[in-house]
């Protein structure tokens, strides 16, 4: 049995570390989900999700992981004779593709190699080609470590393909990279809250727009737990449709006063101070998986050029310090390694792991 009651701290992206101030707010009295007290809070945190995502349209939390929302999407914003566009760079992003197939929607492919980006140019192309009611993009590749070039991508699909609707999975970017979701004219995007918010799982934030709520009205078979309509009308009284787990939703509130208090410029700044630092020890010592310019904020995967086993690592800097940081992705498994530099991962913690990496390497 391991002691799970002391568990290493995380470098893995996602869960991140939780402070313990902020575990606290987990265990508040409860309130009852009909009564003025869970409004307020649910009220106050919206208002200031709004503020952090530049919005001023919808805000919906939901009592699931983030993957509840690429269903949601699917299932209320498109029709089962549409067609969505797939943007896959990775890991993550090629499960929408999954996602829309799994919910017997129509979709076409548009794939680059891992560790590459998705380009204006390259949806451009493809939506040039066929009629698409959507597509789907991932901000920030948690598998290769890589932010897309989404302001661009946005500022092309608002000039040459405003219908077609856009859904972006924010999971590993939301809080920690910039995100004005009516500027870039995004229909939907989400994130679960055990990454860059730095509070334990169980929770999804999504932010949705009008038209994509409009469009929800007129598709069928939406589904009962995840339908943006039972969403939208609770949203009016300050609610959910079922019963939230309000102690997630008060580690929110607290997280985002902080974050209101910060300000986002700063908030994202400390993550590119944080990434600056471990890709520079990255290039030092081994190399970035992504190109350079597209590395990501938030996390970066390192390409094992060593040669390290990177399994026998991990462990190691287990037992000796009970921290770890993430393997790679998938079929990346050891030959890259991932380190998590959001929410409240600090740079001294970073300086201590990747001086405890140091020694291995040795
Ligand atoms: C972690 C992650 C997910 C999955 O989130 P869940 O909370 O497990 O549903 C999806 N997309 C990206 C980009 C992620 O980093």
């Amino acid at each position: 049995m391991t002691d799970w009651k002391n568990p290493p701290r995380l470098f893995i992206p996602g869960p991140v570390k939780v402070d313990d101030d902020v575990l606290q707010q987990l265990s508040l009295p409860t309130l009852g989900h009909r009564l003025p007290e869970y409004s307020d809070l649910h009220g106050e945190t919206v208002d200031m999700l709004k503020k952090i995502f530049f919005t001023e349209q919808n805000i919906f939390l939901s009592t699931s992981s983030a993957s509840g929302i690429w269903e949601a999407a699917i299932r209320n914003c498109v029709d089962f004779d549409e067609t969505v566009l797939c943007t896959m760079c990775g890991a993550f992003s090629d499960k929408w593709s999954s996602v829309v197939k799994s919910c017997g929607r129509k979709v076409e492919e548009l794939k680059v190699d891992w560790g590459r980006a998705i380009t204006p140019e390259l949806i451009d192309a493809k939506l040039a080609t066929g009629k698409y009611a959507a597509i789907t993009m991932v901000y920030n590749e948690t598998s290769t470590g890589l932010a897309n070039p989404v302001y661009e991508i946005s500022k092309m699909m608002k000039e040459k393909h405003p219908d077609v609707m856009v859904f972006v999975d924010s999971v590993s970017a939301m809080v920690g990279l910039p995100l004005h979701f009516d500027e870039l004219g995004w229909d939907i995007t989400f994130a679960s809250v055990q990454k860059a918010f730095a509070i334990p799982p169980g929770m999804a934030v999504a932010l949705v727009s009008d038209r994509a709520l409009a469009k929800s009205e007129k598709v069928p078979y939406r589904g009962y737990y995840f339908d943006f309509q039972a969403f939208a009308k609770t949203a009016a009284k300050n609610q959910t449709p079922t019963t939230p787990s309000i102690p997630h939703i008060m580690a929110i509130n607290y997280q985002c006063k902080k974050l209101v208090k910060e300000g986002m410029e700063n908030v994202w700044n400390r993550h590119k101070k944080m990434a600056k630092y471990v890709r520079a020890w990255a290039k030092e010592n081994f190399d970035l998986f992504c190109e350079d310019r597209y590395a990501s904020d938030t996390l970066t995967t390192i390409k094992n050029t060593k040669g390290i086993s990177v399994a026998d690592t991990i462990k190691a800097i287990k037992e000796k310090h009970n921290t770890v940081f993430g393997n790679g992705y998938g079929k990346l498994k050891e030959d890259t390694f991932r380190i998590a530099h959001m929410g409240d991962i600090k740079m001294d913690d970073l300086k201590e792991l990747l001086g405890w990496i140091d020694e291995e390497l040795k």
